[in-house]
């Protein structure tokens, strides 16, 4: 008992902590403090769980039920700790920023596999009591579990461009949706009052379930094109929480059901606030592209010329300038041209010019990809705004930087209906007296649509590596 009542105690604390994350991680000047309490929160966890496991305490209402795993259980658990941990610090270690996106998507479905495999091993218990409402709860793990396994999977092979990121549609799509999610609810009805000793009919079930579910996975994803990929990265986080949640209750464990239902809410907090940012109906992207008929439009078209400058007369017109805003998008990430960026914002701002960043809410391509480059390349945190906040300025602007930047800063988002980023807020840099944008050539952004920016009188192009770029208007101060 005493041992339970401390398990319980250490599991609040640790919950504690991972919500005093959260709140941190909510803003810039807290993020890092913020991680801090994660890492303490993790390592409390990791240490009583396993301890637990071996002890055979358990948490949750039916604790005491399973035994201990013993010395032999623990050698396993942490050789597979450390297989797990060595891989883990490896990819951290090597993996570039431009790769983090499909990295974290790949993460997510090993959330969704194992919450699959949790299911399918709980499926050969039989509790003692409340055996319909253990049944429901392995039906619902290994369906959330399957659905965030393949659409991360789908997730990591379109971010990483092994899979086109256009939309693929079959024929009576939201049909399919709809009748695989009737399919599930009925199925439980039957796997719950379906009687145990019937094990061969229960695992057939469970597999047909499985198959369906992983099938409405890569469907969902595969159905949502380029622009909106941003919500789905941010939705899958939110199901990887959930089933991480209903793998708590199978293993009866308080911690992970508390730290799944935190995951799954935040990211579907993520996801709402980035669906109000771009426009776009909540319900739409969480159901893959339900009401669109998949049509792939936006092709390029004909907008006339294009002006291109060099380094040194984009340097003298800095120099004239009194204001400044810095749009960047993925290709600061890919040049890593945040340093220099850094170093020509200090420089300008010493000569008394007003230099900002506009940041729009899906740039780059995690949520807050920008951010975190701005900071670590030490950028004040007060000059970094939002899309909201600055948007009215730039008919004020004297100059705009576009540094890797594409669609977040399209006009055809606000004057062509066919385009796929119609009716996504952009940053209007347009309306600034000059806009210099910083890319290597005329080809698309991550939509794949041509962008009428670069062709207006306003705007000039600066071709070359982002970073190479920036150096060179350095030297020319
Ligand atoms: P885009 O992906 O639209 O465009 C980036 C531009 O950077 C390209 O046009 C490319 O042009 C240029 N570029 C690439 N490398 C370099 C380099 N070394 N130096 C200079 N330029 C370079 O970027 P945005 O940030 O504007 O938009 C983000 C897009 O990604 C949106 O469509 C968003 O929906 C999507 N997305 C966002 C996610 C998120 O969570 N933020 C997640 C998934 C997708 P060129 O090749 O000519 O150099």
């Amino acid at each position: 008992m005493l041992q339970f009542t401390l398990l319980q105690g250490t599991y609040i604390i640790a919950g504690l902590l991972f919500i005093l994350s959260l709140a941190g991680l909510s803003k810039h000047e807290t993020a890092r403090a913020g991680n801090r309490y994660g890492i303490f929160g993790m390592v409390i966890a990791l240490v009583v769980t396993v301890g637990a496991a071996v002890l055979g305490v358990q948490s949750g209402t039916a604790a005491g039920n399973r035994p201990g795993t013993g010395l032999v259980g623990l050698g396993l658990i942490l050789v597979a700790m450390a297989i797990g941990a060595g891989i883990g610090i490896w990819r951290a270690r090597s993996v570039e920023m431009t790769g983090m996106p499909e990295l974290i998507a790949l993460l997510h479905s090993f959330v969704g596999l194992a919450a699959v495999l949790v299911g399918w091993n709980s499926s050969y218990e039989v509790p003692l009591q409340n055996a319909g409402i253990h049944d429901a709860e392995v039906f619902v793990g290994v369906f959330i579990g399957a659905v965030t396994l393949t659409g991360s999977i789908v997730a990591f092979l379109k971010l990483s461009g092994r899979m086109k990121s256009a939309p693929i549609m079959l024929p009576k799509h939201n049909m399919i949706n709809l009748g695989i999610v009737i399919a599930f609810v009925v199925l439980t009805v039957v796997y719950v009052l379906m009687p145990h000793d019937a094990m061969f009919a229960r695992q057939l079930l469970l597999g047909l379930l499985t198959l369906a579910a992983l099938f409405l996975g890569w469907h969902l994803v595969a159905a949502i094109g380029g622009g909106d990929m941003p919500v789905v990265v941010s939705m899958l986080n939110s199901y990887s929480g959930w089933a991480a949640a209903a793998a708590g209750f199978l293993l009866n464990n308080d911690l992970l059901i508390i730290t799944g239902a935190l995951v799954g809410s935040s990211g579907a907090y993520l996801s709402y606030i980035m669906c109000k940012g771009m426009n776009r109906s909540f319900i739409n992207v969480i159901a893959g592209g339900f009401g669109s008929d998949g049509a792939v439009v936006g092709e390029a078209q004909e907008y006339g010329e294009h002006r291109e400058t060099t380094s040194a007369d984009v340097a003298d017109m800095l120099k004239d300038a009194k204001s400044v805003i810095i749009t960047p998008g993925y290709g600061m990430a890919v040049a890593q041209a945040q340093y220099p960026v850094a170093e020509l914002t200090s420089r300008l701002r010493e000569r008394g010019v007003d230099v900002r960043f506009g940041i729009h809410p899906v740039a780059g391509r995690l949520p807050g990809h920008m951010n975190v480059l701005l900071a670590e390349a030490k950028v004040p945190y007060d000059v970094v705004l939002e899309m909201d906040e600055i948007n009215d300025d730039f008919p004020d602007t004297d100059v705009v930087l576009v540094i890797g930047a594409n669609d977040t800063v399209n006009p055809a988002a606000q004057d062509d209906p066919g385009s796929p980023i119609a009716g996504m807020p952009v940053l209007e840099v347009w309306k600034a007296e000059n806009v210099v944008v910083f890319k290597r050539s005329m080809n698309t952004g991550y939509a794949g649509v041509q962008n009428p920016l670069f062709f207006k009188e306003n705007t000039e192009m600066l071709f070359g590596d982002a970073k190479d770029r920036v150096d060179d208007i350095l030297r020319e101060f």
